[in-house]
């Protein structure tokens, strides 16, 4: 069911926008991707992908955090190899690195928010946002 596995994914990302507007929770760095946090006990299977329909179970990370994460829950990782491996997420970027993307992210997620390109009506993500910022 590869349509219900894309339904999903543009659930998430119409309650939390894109996940390029947040920052990854491993490496704080900039996320690119929706990844299911493999917690979900209505877990749904698509072919080898699982993946959740509740928005709430997934987190916002980038690529390369996103491989790591998956490949240490296929090879049932210990909560101890998967703490080392958050911890080395976690040093991949200097302070300074990540103030500046951080910057750099939230110009982005204003152009998004308050952007005359949209037609769409906002997500709901958007209009949590606009409430905190007036
Ligand atoms: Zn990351």
């Amino acid at each position: 069911m590869a349509d219900a596995y894309r339904n999903a994914h543009n659930a998430v990302r119409a309650e939390h926008g894109p996940a390029s507007l947040h920052q990854c929770v491993w490496c704080w760095g900039d996320a690119a991707q929706w990844a299911y946090d493999h917690n979900d006990p209505d877990e749904q299977m698509d072919g080898r992908r699982r993946y959740s329909r509740n928005v709430d179970h997934y987190r916002a990370m980038c690529a390369p955090c996103h491989r790591t994460y998956d490949r240490l829950h296929r090879e049932n990782a210990g909560p101890d190899r998967m703490e080392r491996e958050f911890f080395k997420a976690r040093m991949r970027y200097p302070r300074e690195s990540l103030a500046a993307m951080a910057e750099r992210r939230a110009v982005r997620v204003h152009t998004y928010v308050s952007g005359k390109r949209r037609m769409a009506p906002l997500t709901v993500w958007q209009v949590r946002y606009q409430r905190v910022m007036s």
